[in-house]
């Protein structure tokens, strides 16, 4: 299967609309070293400050980025015809021998990612609301330390007495790691 093959398979209305969605979806990543990142609460109740997301980068054989689709399932949890295209592409591509194809389809594949609404707090803009894309695992640290506030009766996310969080980036491509601490009161972190 070739990536016209591909795209072709791609081609319908469902992941069309998604990736016309996509491109409205500008979510802020982390930079190396240190981020200092305040996760706002949610605004509707039951409170959901988080959202579930996958996007698939498709590259062509100079590992260019050739296309890029919304994750309908990691997304919305709908089936994606993405991945499906994937999945069979692969399928096709070892029962040819095709590493090649093989690997560029595999890294096409949808990694899972959570947006949430944040401050950065060392940006230009401190104080902005912005979309953050969290990868997964950053995420479910976040989360087991929210837990442990919870136990003490603190709200990380609470605007008002909440924290920071200082998330650690080093490293790069498939090497990059991840530290989430959260950060001392005594640092004067606290939005007043
Ligand atoms: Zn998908």
């Amino acid at each position: 299967m070739s990536l016209a093959d591909l795209k072709n398979r791609l081609n319908n209305r469902k992941a069309e609309q998604a990736a016309k969605k996509a491109q409205y979806i500008k979510p802020v990543r982390f930079q190396a070293g240190k981020n200092r990142i305040r996760v706002l609460p949610g605004w509707k109740e039951p409170d959901v400050f988080y959202h579930d997301f996958g996007m698939h980068y498709v590259k062509d054989k100079e590992s260019k980025l050739a296309a890029v689709y919304v994750c309908t399932d990691k997304t919305y949890g709908k089936e994606c015809p993405v991945c499906s295209a994937i999945y069979e592409g692969i399928k096709v591509a070892k029962d040819t021998g095709n590493l090649g194809m093989e690997k560029l389809l595999g890294q096409a594949k949808a990694s899972g990612r959570v947006l949430v609404n944040a401050l950065m707090r060392d940006s230009a803009e401190p104080n902005k609301p912005v979309v953050v894309e969290l990868p997964a695992g950053v995420f479910d640290s976040m989360v087991d330390q929210m837990m442990v506030y919870l136990d003490e009766g603190e709200e990380i996310t609470n605007p008002a007495s909440g924290y920071d969080f200082i998330v650690t980036k080093t490293g790069s491509g498939i090497d990059t790691e991840y530290s989430v601490a959260v950060s001392p009161e005594i640092y004067g972190c606290r939005i007043r």
